[in-house]
């Protein structure tokens, strides 16, 4: 379990003041100059994301830092408490982030609901401007920056990134075809990465403190630290930090209170956002919540939001519901992901009345399988993966809920 000496995120709950002042009295901001006199390789190399991607000499277009602050995957919210809690730790994480890959300019894409988050987000611009940290010669230390904030319209297919970027352009958001990837072609036709804000806000506690201290938590080649949003049936729903590769029952049971009813009366839980494959009880026993063990458990760790699932849970209701989701946000551009996604969501419908039939269990299936890696971004896949992991777990549950609409509605059309 996460000491408090190793949390990252110290004002996740707004218990203290998220302005400049109380940033600078946690450690933000704190020689964030020396931090960029180590140079662009240095930094890049200590913090080891995707930024090595970007071109390291300009061929006379500039670069950008994008970050993605969409957050609209059903059950997350980790990005609206760091935003609204901890603005600066993301105006800083920019700042470096930006200077690493070369550039001069930062946008962060946040979306449109996020009225208030916007709000402390500007006003953490704003500040971080007027106190030279930012601006035309950036903590002193000769680098140009400054971040641009955009609001979303409210749509989901904007947190894909090449739609959020087309979308930035004051485009309809719809996903780009890949190559090129934004590292050679994104925003404005120039080289971009575009990274969320969680990884963002980590880089300069990084920096800090050092890799050495970040990897050595959690496990190998699943090290750090993670937000996790637990939602559902728990009896104190939260975001909470902690190590990557802790177990999901201790998750649940030190962190959100424990399940409604006790552990004996969880269901199923949905452990990366509402897109991933549920997992049931009999795994959640043991799973632990990193890449490698959910990925091995038939699911994925997704955005880390834990939604739990007691035995009151109508599962095929609760996946029809996440069904119509998806179909609501497609965009439209690639027929298996336009006509599929609809076609899920009615079946899903009638199977959740049991007003089905048992071979259209497999028909729904294979349709989820059409979708599956067939189209130009994830959203079709989001949308498989839900029903194919209702599936694989409960399967049982699915036609019992057929036999027993047949079994009520025979008689009658036997009289007829
Ligand atoms: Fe649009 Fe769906 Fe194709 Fe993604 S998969 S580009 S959401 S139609």
């Amino acid at each position: 379990m996460l000491s408090d000496k190793d949390r990252i995120f110290t004002n996740l709950y707004g218990i203290h003041d998220w302005r400049l002042a109380g940033a600078r009295a946690r450690g933000d901001w704190d020689g964030t100059a020396d931090i960029l006199a180590r140079g662009r390789d240095a930094i890049i190399e200590e913090v080891g994301l995707k930024w090595s991607f970007m071109p390291k000499a300009s061929d006379g277009r500039p670069s950008y830092l994008v970050v993605n602050a969409d957050e609209s995957e059903p059950g997350t919210c980790k990005d609206r408490d760091i935003i609204r809690h901890d603005p600066h730790k993301l105006v800083e994480g920019c700042l470096i982030a930006s200077f690493a890959m070369g550039a001069h300019q930062a946008f962060i894409y946040i979306r449109g609901e996020y009225y208030n988050e916007y709000l402390h987000l500007q006003a953490a611009v704003d500040e971080a401007r007027e106190a030279g940290l930012i601006g035309p010669d950036a903590c002193g230390s000769g680098w140009a920056f400054d971040i641009t904030i955009h609001r979303g319209g409210g749509a989901y297919i904007c947190g894909e990134e090449s739609a959020l970027l087309e979308s930035l352009e004051g485009k309809k958001g719809l996903p780009r075809m890949k190559p090129p990837f934004p590292a050679a072609m994104g925003v404005y036709g120039c080289p971009t990465t575009v990274n969320n804000v969680e990884s963002i806000s980590c880089v300069s506690t990084i920096l800090r403190r050092g890799a050495g201290w970040f990897s050595a938590l959690g496990r190998p080649k699943n090290s750090g630290t993670k937000l996790y949003c637990i939602s559902g049936h728990v009896n104190k729903p939260c975001t909470v930090e902690d190590e990557l590769g802790l177990p999901l029952r201790d998750l649940i049971e030190r962190h959100a209170g424990g399940v409604r009813g006790g552990w004996d009366n969880l269901l199923a839980v949905i452990p990366g956002g509402s897109s991933v494959p549920m997992i049931p009880k009999s795994v959640c026993d043991t799973v632990l919540m990193d890449f490698d063990s959910l990925r091995e458990a038939g699911s994925s760790l997704g955005t880390a939001a834990v939604i739990v699932m007691d035995k009151s849970t109508d599962l095929i209701r609760a996946i029809a519901r996440i069904s119509a989701f998806y179909k609501h946000e497609s965009c439209g551009q690639c027929t298996p992901c336009r006509e599929g996604t609809g076609w899920l969501m009615r079946m899903m419908n009638r199977m959740s009345e049991g007003r089905a039939e048992f071979a259209e269990i497999d028909l729904m299936e294979q349709i989820t399988k059409q979708l599956e890696g067939h189209t130009i971004c994830m959203l079709a896949d989001a949308a498989a993966w839900p029903i194919q992991g209702l599936l694989r777990h409960f399967r049982p549950v699915v036609e019992q809920r057929i036999a027993d609409y047949k079994a009520r509605t025979a008689p009658k059309i036997a009289a007829e």
